[in-house]
């Protein structure tokens, strides 16, 4: 069962998929597909037959790994094939918010073009020779880090083994978090770190809302005193409505992975491990 129907054409070598919600008790369903939908003790008992959870994602952390466990149910994710396109998302963040992208594009559709522009309105920030803080090198970060080079920009990273975290946010005029939802990550960029980055820093964030501490970051935002590009928050789908009106946050909602040719990629494989659980075999994106 799958909780929507996924892009693609591998969807279609699926037979005996129904789509259905997580709230109806279902002592048949054998796999769940699920786009990163809550999938606690609750969920599992009514579905007593459940052999697989497959996660259309890389992140899985709205899923209870160890309840599963305890259900012998195996969970797999989505990782490596949403490389590129959450990373190309993380660039077009960072270039809407330090070059007013979205800001000017209001103005044109206003009709305002005469009345905004001047030689000392509308300055973005150079994007190119910036300095580019990694919290989190792994997969997407590394692809960052790539796209970084061609903009010549001096990089600065943090890994969960490695790095200082306090310093990075310190020197840097941009930071983009790559780390995975973890209890060691939740909170990660707390009030008292926000308030390490300088005057006019750009933060992106494309890993996930509760990694940041959202109402220290709302605060930052609405002082002015640092921009920021967001496409996932603490509780999606809500988002701060102090955020609305601000000139300085660019916002989308969890598009990271959101392109034609990427959804297929992960729809391919969350059918290769369909495919292997119902022939009994370990299925290859296994996380838990
Ligand atoms: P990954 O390859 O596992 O990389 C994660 C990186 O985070 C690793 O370098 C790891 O360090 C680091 N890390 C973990 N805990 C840390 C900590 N406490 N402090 C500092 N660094 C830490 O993961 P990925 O495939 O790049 O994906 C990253 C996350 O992006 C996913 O988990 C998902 O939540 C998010 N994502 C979002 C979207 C979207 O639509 N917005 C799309 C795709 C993915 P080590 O190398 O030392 O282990």
């Amino acid at each position: 069962m799958a909780t929507r129907r996924l892009p693609g054409e591998a969807w279609d070598e699926l037979e005996d998929v129904e789509i259905g919600a997580l709230d109806v008790s279902r002592p048949d369903v054998e796999a769940l597909v699920v786009p990163n939908e809550l999938v606690d003790g609750n969920v599992l008992g009514r579905f007593p037959r459940l052999r697989l959870v497959a996660n259309y994602g890389v992140g899985y952390d709205r899923i209870d790994v160890g309840a599963c466990r305890a259900h012998g149910v195996a969970v797999t994710n989505t990782p490596g094939v949403l490389d590129a396109a959450t990373a190309d998302l993380a660039f077009a963040l960072i270039l809407a918010v330090r070059r007013c992208l979205v800001a000017g594009d209001r103005y044109v559709r206003a009709g305002d073009w005469n009345a905004h522009w001047s030689a000392a309105t509308m300055l973005g920030r150079d994007v190119t020779g910036a300095t580019l803080g990694i919290v989190g090198l792994g997969r997407i970060g590394s692809a960052v880090a790539r796209r970084a080079a061609g903009f010549e920009m001096r990089v600065r990273s943090v890994r969960r083994t490695a790095g200082d975290l306090d310093e990075l946010l310190r020197e840097c005029d941009i930071v983009t978090v790559h780390v995975p939802l973890t209890e060691e990550t939740t909170g990660l960029l707390s009030r008292e770190r926000l308030a390490l980055m300088p005057d006019g820093a750009t933060l992106v964030n494309t890993a996930r809302g509760p990694v940041v501490d959202e109402a220290a970051l709302v605060d930052e935002l609405v002082s002015g005193r640092i921009s920021a590009g967001l496409d996932v928050f603490a509780h999606e789908p809500d988002v701060p409505a102090a955020l609305y009106d601000l000139p300085n946050v660019v916002l989308t909602p969890h598009l990271g992975s959101a392109t034609v040719e990427t959804r297929a990629a992960m729809t391919r494989i969350v059918v290769d491990n369909l495919l292997a659980a119902t022939r009994g075999e370990e299925p290859p994106n296994r996380v838990a």
